[in-house]
C-alpha cells in the first residue's frame, strides 16, 4: 500500500461490510485479587471483556485476507496459519486488541427448529444471524412483517401484535449467520500518522477464529 489514499481506496473497492464489538475490560478483573483469573464466575463477560456494538458509517469495510504464515505473538504464542488477517482506516473502524469482528458477507445458511417462548420473541441459536430466509411451521409459511420481523442486534425473531403465529411450540427458521473472530492487535503494521498529512496509515492485525489464550 503506497499511500493512505490508496490504502483507503483499496479498502472500500475490495473490502467487506463487518459488524465491530469493543472490547473493554470487565470490572469483575481484579488484579490485586488472589482469585482473578480463570475461576471467574462473571456473567458480564467474556474472558474477562465486556463486547459492546459499535455503530459504523454507511460504507465503511474492512479489507480481509487469507493469513498463510505463523509466527509468535508475545502474549498468545503461536498464530497460526489458517488466521486471517484485516485492514482497516483507524479513523473509520479503530478495532483494538481482542475486539470482535463479525464478518456478514460470509455468512452460512442454517436451519434450526426455534421453541416458541413465552414472549414475543425467539432468539436464534447462532450468535450472529444475518438474515432471515423463511420461518414457518407446519401449516403456515410466515410473512416478514406482517407476522414477524427479525432483529439482527438481538439475533431474535420477533412476532408481531396482529400477524399470525406459530400454532404448536416450535417452527423451522432457515437464516443465515456470520463467522465472529477476535482481532489480536496490530503486530504488522500499526496505524501511524503520516509526515506532512493529516491522514493515517491503514492498520493491519490478526483475526482469530477462537479468543485467543496463552
Ligand atoms: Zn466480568
Amino acid at each position: 500500500m503506497l499511500n493512505p489514499t490508496a490504502a483507503r481506496q483499496l479498502i472500500s473497492m475490495q473490502g467487506e461490510r463487518v459488524r465491530w464489538f469493543q472490547a473493554l475490560p470487565c470490572d469483575c478483573r481484579d488484579p490485586g485479587d488472589p482469585d482473578y483469573g480463570d475461576e471467574r464466575t462473571c456473567t458480564k463477560c467474556e474472558h474477562g471483556y465486556v463486547y459492546r456494538e459499535q455503530e459504523l458509517e454507511d460504507g465503511v469495510k474492512a479489507l480481509v485476507t487469507r493469513q498463510r504464515r505463523e509466527y509468535l505473538h508475545p502474549e498468545v504464542g503461536m498464530i497460526r496459519v489458517q488466521d486471517l488477517t484485516v485492514t482497516t482506516m483507524a479513523d473509520e473502524l479503530p478495532v483494538d486488541e481482542f475486539d470482535k469482528l463479525v464478518l456478514v458477507e460470509r455468512a452460512v445458511s442454517k436451519k434450526e427448529i426455534v421453541r416458541r417462548g413465552s414472549g414475543t420473541s425467539d432468539v436464534l441459536g447462532e450468535a450472529y444471524p444475518v438474515e432471515v430466509v423463511t420461518v414457518a411451521d407446519g401449516d403456515t409459511v410466515f410473512v416478514a412483517g406482517e407476522d414477524f420481523v427479525f432483529d439482527e442486534s438481538e439475533g431474535a425473531v420477533v412476532w408481531l401484535a396482529d400477524g399470525d403465529r406459530p400454532d404448536g411450540q416450535t417452527y423451522a427458521v432457515h437464516y443465515t449467520h456470520a463467522p465472529v473472530y477476535w482481532y489480536t492487535g496490530a503486530m504488522m503494521t500499526e496505524a501511524r500518522p503520516m509526515p506532512g498529512h493529516g491522514a493515517k496509515w491503514p492498520q493491519t492485525g490478526i483475526l482469530n477464529s477462537k479468543f485467543p489464550e496463552g
